[in-house]
């Protein structure tokens, strides 16, 4: 060990600064560090490959710090090195996609994955994935089978629909229609339909890129039959509404809906496509929610198609579901973009069993966690947070105050966007007003920075924790003790050498 300039800095790295600081020489090599006992277990356990490519990540990262000055010696002396190296592996080894606490308010998060799944759902994921299913194979007949007919006649019973099929999501299945009923032809949409949603998908781009020509009729607030009647021309293969799911227009406006719609595309041979976004399977007002449009109404009016996501207010896993008349859906079945588009046999099993679940609508506020989030009394999410706000108080006391608050959720994922969701939470805002800002981004930071995350959300000066999404208190309550130990220990402190030379890694080499 090489014996510098003996300054005492004052510690952001969390071990102990007793102001030996180590130089590159000071480190052992790879093979010597890779010869102690506790990396010769960590090498039984995981094979030699993982650890040897961490002790060489580790030892760069410390090799760094030693050539900067900042490397103390007690950070590389045996135990330390072994310590940080197990960490390295297990950090490794941990998964990027992690389980996380909403606590938004927002029920259906787009960034959080969207829906929960059932646990039926689940369960079926396990029992059909673990080994070899029936997935494209007609137990009948022995024959070849077609992976659609899992979930197609359930389809059909849950909207009164003809027939259906299903692809990966519900942009591809928008894009798949109008490629399939247009293609080289026009398609009428409103003006006030042409909506953009996250980002990416923007009607009119999903018309170009499907290789139909956009025919924009009507004004951004008001479209009236006459408009439609008017566009329709020899070129003219589809009319098409788009449930504008992500805003609301109000004030002078009118729309014409699907069966006026249906009426005047069906005078002049042509048929209609509504995409609903969303889509409830069940009717939300008798469950004290917004009404969401209902495939089944849509197709009641005379639509020859409707297309929704799987995992929005249905609840499900990610997929995109057409329903419709059988020449419609036979047309877009047989489209070869359909092949590129269609399910994996992983969501799909997921999307039949929960599918499954709309057989018994009486129960599905229990057995549908989208729903039963949704429904969730607000008196219920009241009382727990009035039962937390003192234990939460206690472990953010006294940098931050605590109290139980009504809030406004929302569901999420576009749906209903003006309507909100009466929920309460708990408001947590610093106990000093000087820095503030500062205390609340850096309380956000240590609640994602838990073993389990805690998402909130920041507004009005205060965190916000709306507790709609948080069914079993228990995960939530146990890491109070990290949340605090992590808020004492401050911003940086945190982080472990091992933990710290993993993640500097792990960033230089994605
Ligand atoms: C969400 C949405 C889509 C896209 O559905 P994904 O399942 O996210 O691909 C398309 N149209 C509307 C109106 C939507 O709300």
């Amino acid at each position: 060990m090489t014996e510098r300039a003996s300054v005492r800095t004052p510690s952001t790295e969390g071990s102990v600064v007793d102001g030996v600081k180590a130089g590159p020489q000071d480190l052992p090599s790879t093979d010597r560090l890779l010869r102690s006992a506790r990396a010769r277990a960590l090498v039984a356990e995981h094979g030699h490959t993982l650890v040897a490519h961490e002790a060489r990540a580790l030892l760069d990262a410390l090799r760094v710090r030693a050539v900067a000055g900042t490397l103390s010696a007690a950070e590389i002396d045996a135990d330390a090195l072994a310590a940080a190296l197990a960490g390295g592996v297990d950090a490794r080894l941990a998964p990027r996609m992690r389980r996380v606490l909403n606590l938004t308010g927002t029920v259906i998060h787009t960034n959080l994955g969207r829906a929960v799944l059932a646990d039926a759902a689940l369960g079926h994921l396990l029992t059909t994935m673990a080994a070899p299913n029936n997935l494209e194979y007609d137990l009948a007949s022995g024959g070849r089978g077609e992976r659609d007919s899992l979930v197609e006649e359930l389809l059909c019973t849950l909207t009164g629909a003809e027939a259906a099929t299903v692809v990966n999501n519900n942009a591809a299945a928008v894009l798949l229609t109008i490629a399939a009923l247009a293609q080289g032809r026009e398609v009428v949409v409103s003006r006030g339909e042409l909506v953009e949603i996250g980002g990416a998908f923007r009607m009119p781009d999903v018309m170009a890129a499907a290789g139909a020509t956009l025919v924009e009729v009507g004004t951004t607030n008001r479209t009236h039959a006459r408009d439609y009647e008017r566009a329709i021309g020899e070129r003219t293969a589809l009319l098409m509404k788009v449930h504008t799911s992500n805003y609301a227009l109000q004030g002078f406006t009118a729309a014409v809906e699907e069966a006026e719609l249906a009426r005047i595309a069906h005078a002049h041979g042509l048929p209609v496509a509504s995409d609903l976004g969303s889509g409830a399977l069940v009717d939300l007002a008798a469950h004290g929610l917004p009404r969401e449009p209902l495939p089944q109404d849509k197709l009641a009016a005379g639509c020859d198609v409707v297309t929704f996501s799987g995992d929005k207010l249905l609840g499900g896993p990610q997929a995109g579901l057409i329903v419709g008349s059988r020449s419609a859906i036979a047309r877009i079945r047989g489209f070869p973009m359909k092949r590129a588009l269609r399910m994996s046999k992983l969501p799909l099993a997921a999307l039949e069993a929960t599918l499954r679940l709309y057989l018994r609508p009486e129960r599905l506020a229990r057995d549908l966690p989208t729903l039963r989030l949704l429904a969730r009394p607000v008196e219920q999410i009241r009382a727990l947070a009035g039962r937390l706000a003192p234990a939460v108080a206690q472990a953010l006391a006294p940098r931050y105050t605590v109290e139980a608050a009504a809030m406004q959720g929302q569901i999420g994922s576009g749906s209903l966007p003006v309507e909100r969701l009466a929920s309460a939470g708990l408001a947590i805002a610093p106990a000093q007003r000087k820095g503030g800002g500062r205390a609340l981004d850096e309380l956000a930071s240590a609640l994602r920075a838990l073993p389990l995350a805690v998402i909130g959300r920041i507004a009005d000066e205060r965190l916000l924790l709306d507790l709609r999404c948080l069914e079993d208190a228990q995960p939530f309550v146990e890491q109070l003790p990290a949340l605090a130990a992590a808020l004492r220990r401050g911003p940086e402190g945190g982080a472990r050498v091992g933990a710290r030379a993993a993640a500097s890694t792990t960033a230089r080499r994605r």
